[in-house]
């Protein structure tokens, strides 16, 4: 249980590679490309969700609160790090998972309930309302907590990671590129860069993610300062959902440039941005890109096998 709650927060970031990705593809396009490695940010609270859960810690820690709960499937890259974050933190933490949970629990499961999570699986719609009953259960059951939405989905999560952009030098780059799933690492970065920024939405839903995106500017007061667009094309048929084609682009990937992907965002981001620049017209001569890796290699482990 958790007892003490007296460790500092402390946040101090390691040196985050810019990483040149030579090939063809690119070449061809006329493009250049590089990666900014957040997925070393820290070795278990994993890329965006690093940023993400920064400012949700410190607003917890001032209010007090002992408690962190927030909301996920079973191979949530953010109750995985929010799970650690809680552990190294000293916080306890309650991960609402979406669905039953299986009889064997995943790796992600596993890891987060070692690093001291509650797991709390409730049914699939009861999910998808998180309704006030639902809320008012979860605190007679577990006390007061600080609520994270969904995947670190609120202004504290914006505001992480909108200190993304202090990782690279802006002169550097024309366009900036990620992964989007809820879409708040866009808006907290599109808050303050001068970069025009290009999403990869990988939930299936034409165009429904730049709407989202729009209303959670306009909730959070957070203002874009430059173009942002989210790309819809490239989501391989839903939430991590693959094919054989993708699978096979993220094992020659891996192999020629040596950065580890997963199937569910980076994967999804690398794939979209060859195959736009395999379109040629798409981006201008000498583009110079920068690709954001959004982290939770964790949840790579779903896939192998
Ligand atoms: C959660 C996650 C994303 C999506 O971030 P959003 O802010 O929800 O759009 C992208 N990449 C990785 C690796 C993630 O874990």
């Amino acid at each position: 249980m958790c007892l003490v709650m007296t460790s500092p927060l402390s946040f101090d970031l390691p040196d985050i590679p810019v990483q040149a990705i030579k090939d063809p593809v690119l070449d061809a396009a006329g493009v250049s490309l590089s990666i900014l490695r957040t997925d070393l940010v820290h070795p278990v609270i994993s890329g965006n969700k690093w940023f993400k859960l920064k400012h949700n810690l410190i607003s917890a820690r001032q209010k007090e609160k002992k408690t962190l709960l927030s909301f996920g499937g079973a191979w949530s890259n953010h109750l995985h790090a929010l799970a650690h974050a809680g552990r190294i933190f000293d916080f306890c933490t309650v991960g609402v998972i979406r669905g039953e949970l299986p009889t064997t629990l995943n790796p992600c499961l596993v890891e987060a309930q070692e690093a001291g999570m509650i797991l709390h699986p409730v049914d699939r719609i009861t999910y998808r309302n998180k309704d006030s009953t639902l809320i008012s259960l979860l605190k007679e059951l577990y006390g007061d907590f600080h609520l994270i939405p969904e995947g670190g989905g609120n202004l504290e999560g914006a505001m992480g990671c909108a200190e993304i952009a202090s990782l690279y030098s802006e002169n550097d780059f024309d366009l900036v590129t990620l992964a989007c799933g809820t879409g708040t690492t866009l808006a907290g970065l599109a808050s303050v860069s001068c970069l025009p920024i290009l999403g990869f939405q990988v939930l299936k839903g034409d165009g429904y993610l730049a709407e989202e995106v729009r209303q959670f500017l306009t909730k959070t007061s957070l203002k874009a300062t430059c173009e942002w667009t989210i790309n819809d094309e490239y989501h391989v048929g839903g939430y991590a959902k693959t094919n054989d084609k993708f699978m096979a682009f993220l094992t020659e990937f891996e192999s020629r440039h040596g950065i580890p992907l997963e199937p569910v965002y980076s994967g999804k981001l690398l794939y979209g941005i060859f195959a736009l620049a395999k379109k040629r017209d798409f981006f201008p001569q000498k583009c110079s890109i920068l690709a954001i890796h959004g982290g939770g290699l964790q949840g790579r482990r779903g896939y192998i096998n």
